[in-house]
């Protein structure tokens, strides 16, 4: 796989030709530049230098962190020939030996919007776990839903996201109220985080695998169902 490809672009508007690169593999330890420009989104837009128009530049790129252990392949929604190619990829794995470790050396996600992607990376890099953060996402969701002043608003999207330094936070984006920040509830993710590690254990799938809100939706229902049948065993007991 090449890393880069430079690609000749003309803007819709103006007619300007552009020569663009797209970065279809970085190593975020030894491209540090090319990382700092992934997050901040640079890397997924173009940017007209004739009449400034921009718009979203999207291609499959793989992310690689050799220290932490991490690999996000980050491929749009509707490619669906990409995802093919990272399932034949993955079932490749289960029998070649020079990938087989692959699942153990590295966390292996895929990403299917650039958001997505770029929130992948901050929660690796700060070492959390995305499955955890995945499952605590759901909660905050649930716990709204109940209570408060926007138990009626609809939720149409949650982010994680770094306030600064060890201290983090979820964007919600309600429909009607917009983007609300809350703080991410730390002894609660350490909780998600230890007392489940089987049951995300069991229910990983091999290779590279999409962990978002599909996933933890159903960790949650078991979550909850497990503890409902432990409290019904302690109220049988007393
Ligand atoms: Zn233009």
């Amino acid at each position: 796989m090449k890393d880069q490809k430079e690609t000749d672009l003309t803007c819709p508007e103006c007619g300007k030709e552009h020569k663009v690169i797209r970065y279809e593999r970085i190593v975020g330890n030894t491209q540090p530049e090319l990382k700092s420009r992934l997050l901040k989104n640079e890397l997924f837009r173009f940017k007209c230098e004739g009449c400034g128009l921009e718009l979203p530049m999207i291609y499959p790129c793989l992310y690689q962190d050799v220290e932490k252990g991490y690999m996000v392949w980050f491929v749009p929604a509707s490619d669906k020939e990409q995802l093919d190619k990272i399932a034949a990829f993955n079932a490749e794995s289960l029998v070649d030996d020079n990938y087989k470790n692959l699942n153990k050396q590295y966390k292996l996600r895929i990403a299917v919007s650039v958001n997505g992607f770029i929130e992948k990376l901050l929660i690796l890099d700060e070492d959390l776990d995305d499955r955890a953060v995945e499952v605590q996402k759901v909660m905050l969701v649930s716990q709204l839903g109940q209570t408060g002043k926007y138990r009626n608003d609809k939720v149409r999207g949650v982010f994680f996201e770094m306030v600064r330094q060890d201290d983090y936070g979820y964007t919600v984006l309600f429909q009607e109220a917009g983007p609300v920040s809350f703080k991410l509830d730390m002894e609660q993710y350490y909780k998600i985080s230890l007392r489940n590690r089987q049951l995300f254990d069991e229910h990983m799938p091999e290779g590279f695998c999409v962990i978002q809100e599909q996933w933890a939706i159903e960790r949650f229902r078991e979550i909850v169902k497990d503890s409902m049948s432990k409290k019904g065993k302690r109220r049988r007991k007393a």
